[in-house]
């Protein structure tokens, strides 16, 4: 058998998302020289996006991967150690932190990061996947903004779906609402419930499915079919917004961390700890209620200052 190479580490990032590189850029500021994995999606989920309007310092907006690009040289300057490689597998059953990177490497470190962020779900379609970005989103608050005074279809029946439906309808001419199930299965509370219902520019379509989202190069329409009629309509929107949940990825981490019953890690209120001394999360893995860069990066640096004040009370940096 292959003898497995082991690294001892002060600081290591799991996840390089604004979270993870923020962590970095304070870690390596601090001495702690930390040691970053990228995992699959080196720069998070910004990279899949277009333009991010909201990300403060940037007056004319910028591209996500441009901004990500930047994040991550502002960490190399710093002097953090950012590599490739998945984290599959982890121990923190001692005061040494396990964490296997992609099945082979074994690092032992006083202190982890978790900012392995989350992944939106899709419907699905391949109209969807070839128009995101061009008017598919999964997030109301960071595109909505695109679509002032147009016409636009959100899908989705929870909670989040009714608030980011909310969210649009003071931007949108008008939203349309795709349900799969009737008034009485929708999943959202009955409060969320009533105020899509109170909103005078919020159509919901009961009963219904995306069949797909047309347009050549950018969103068009939607095409909508009622599931109990069996008709189809095509209904033109300027941008088709799904919100149909998250996914938080968290699970080589079961077993080992507390999670919510939708797998969100969950951390001491006010700080980035988690049950497990040593080991710290950040961004979108343990929120599911901001889930914004700006949001992300802070928590980054929350992370980075808990791990630097753990690391020096233990006398290791
Ligand atoms: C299409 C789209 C548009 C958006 N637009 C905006 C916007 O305009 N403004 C805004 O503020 N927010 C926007 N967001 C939200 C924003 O992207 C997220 O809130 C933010 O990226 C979360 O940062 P994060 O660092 O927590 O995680 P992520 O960005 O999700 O990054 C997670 C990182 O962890 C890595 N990773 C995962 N698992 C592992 C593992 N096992 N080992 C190693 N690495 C791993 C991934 O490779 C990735 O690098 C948008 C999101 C999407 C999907």
């Amino acid at each position: 058998m292959e003898k497995e190479t082991v690294e001892k580490v002060h600081c290591l990032i799991v996840g390089s998302g604004p979270a993870g590189y923020t962590a970095a850029i304070y870690a390596a500021r601090a001495n702690m020289k930390p040691v970053l994995y990228q995992g699959i999606q080196p720069g998070g989920q910004l990279t899949i996006t277009t333009e991010v309007e909201n990300y403060p310092g940037y007056p004319e907006g910028v591209q996500g991967p441009e901004m990500m690009v930047n994040f991550e040289k502002q960490a190399v300057r710093m002097g953090a150690d950012i590599r490739y490689g998945l984290a599959t597998k982890v121990d923190f059953s001692g005061p040494v932190h396990k964490v296997w990177i992609d099945d082979e490497k074994l690092i032992e470190a006083d202190a982890v990061i978790i900012a392995t962020g989350a992944s939106a779900k899709w419907l699905g379609l391949e109209s969807e996947q070839r128009l995101n970005g061009y008017g598919v989103s999964a997030c109301a608050v960071c595109d909505g903004f695109f679509f002032r005074g147009k016409e636009v279809a959100i899908v989705g029946a929870g909670d989040t779906a009714c608030e980011e439906a909310i969210y649009l309808s003071k931007l949108a001419s008008n939203v349309h609402m795709i349900v799969r199930k009737g008034e009485d299965g929708m999943k959202a509370s009955k409060v969320m419930q009533d105020r899509v219902k109170a909103t005078p520019n919020i159509k919901v379509y009961w009963n219904s499915e995306t069949v797909e989202v047309t347009g050549g190069a950018k969103v068009e329409g939607v095409t909508i079919k009622n599931n109990v009629s069996g008709e189809q309509q095509t209904v033109p929107v300027s941008a088709f917004f799904v919100a149909i949940g998250h996914q938080p990825n968290s699970g080589i981490f079961k077993g080992w961390l507390d999670m919510d019953e939708a797998d969100y890690l969950i951390t001491t209120p006010g700080t980035s700890k988690t049950k497990v001394e040593g080991v710290f999360a950040a961004g979108d893995v343990q929120d599911k209620i901001y889930r914004q860069a700006v949001t992300a990066a802070g928590s980054g640096c929350m992370a980075a200052l808990d791990a630097e004040r753990y690391l020096s009370e233990k006398g290791l940096v």
